[in-house]
């Protein structure tokens, strides 16, 4: 077999492009993967020359993979970029996440901002730990790039997270979060515009690339990983077994068929969060409506003494 952009024979790469399975030698394949991440900015007008990018950073390998092309393509598109990360505090999980974060910013030379949240990730009443880390990393990634003056922030979404949420969300018929799910959203209200870059990219060609780089992820999981979800994305490769070009066919057509049709009653004007000032759609944000709520779970429960008589 043949690298199929330069003809020659090599150490084989395998990179699933449009409906087949096309093999790159493994420059190729770099070239391949840069040419799709630099399309996808083109086309979506993700940022302009004098940019300034806020990179959310978790130490996975996903955000670690969007950091290196980036940063490869940083002088092309003449812009600069700094990360993110919002420390989780949840163990030695955390601690390894925020050395994987250090360390590649470190040899890329690239600024790095960490985030200590002023809330505890934990259950918070019948909200699960899960979503508050969500809402607390969305709050905070928002907060920080606008402070730091970000015209962008770039999140780590993959093609096959694209896949996942937009099943959730037809699931649970929140077509305005599927609206969300567009490469690029335009900032409003105190909200730091937004872009996927890497939102067509198979998580299979990340591996691979990481791998190739030999970039420093973290290698443990989350102690609470959410097995439901690494079952769902397991569902989907299965569905790649059995429909040809699935998850590729249904992105694309998701992003420049599907949401073009949908209303975009999600955009409703935000107001400001009376007590800390981010943007939120009631009078308190969630981050602050969280602060105030104590945590159920570790509570005694109340014993009533019977009084004597
Ligand atoms: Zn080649
Ligand atoms: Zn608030």
């Amino acid at each position: 077999m043949y690298c199929v952009r330069c003809k020659s024979k090599g150490v084989w790469a395998l990179a699933t492009v449009k409906s087949d399975n096309v093999w790159f030698c493994d420059d190729c394949f770099v070239e391949h993967i840069l040419k799709k991440v630099r399309h996808n900015v083109r086309k979506y007008q993700m940022f302009k020359p004098g940019d300034v990018l806020a990179v959310g950073l978790s130490g996975g390998k996903d955000s670690s993979f969007m950091l290196h092309i980036l940063n490869k393509l940083k002088d092309e598109f003449e812009v600069n970029i700094f990360g993110v990360h919002i420390y989780q505090g949840l163990g030695s999980y955390s601690e390894e996440s925020l050395e994987a974060v250090r360390k590649q910013c470190k040899e890329l030379n690239v600024n790095l901002t960490i985030v200590k949240p002023e809330i505890e990730i934990k259950r918070y009443g019948q909200r699960e730990r899960c979503s508050v880390c969500g809402a607390v990393r969305r709050y905070y990634l928002n907060k920080v790039s606008r402070e730091n003056g970000a015209a962008v922030l770039l999140t780590g979404h993959t093609l096959d997270d694209e896949v996942m949420y937009f099943l959730k969300n037809i699931i649970n018929g929140e077509l305005g979060y599927i609206s969300k799910q567009y490469p690029v959203l335009e900032g409003y209200d105190g909200m730091v515009k937004r872009a996927r870059p890497i939102f067509n990219i198979a998580e299979e060609d990340i591996r691979y690339y990481v791998n190739l780089h030999n970039i420093n992820i973290v290698n443990s999981e989350c102690p609470y990983v959410d097995r439901l979800r690494s079952n769902q994305k397991l569902a989907i490769l299965n569905m790649e077994k059995q429909f040809k070009n699935f998850r590729r066919g249904f992105v694309k057509n998701m992003v420049e068929k599907i949401i073009p049709l949908l209303p975009k009653q999600e955009f409703n004007s935000l107001k400001q969060c009376i007590k800390c000032g981010e943007p939120t759609s009631n009078d308190v944000c969630l981050v602050c409506r969280l602060k105030g709520l104590k945590d159920r779970t570790h509570e005694p429960k109340m014993k009533r003494k019977k009084i004597k008589r």
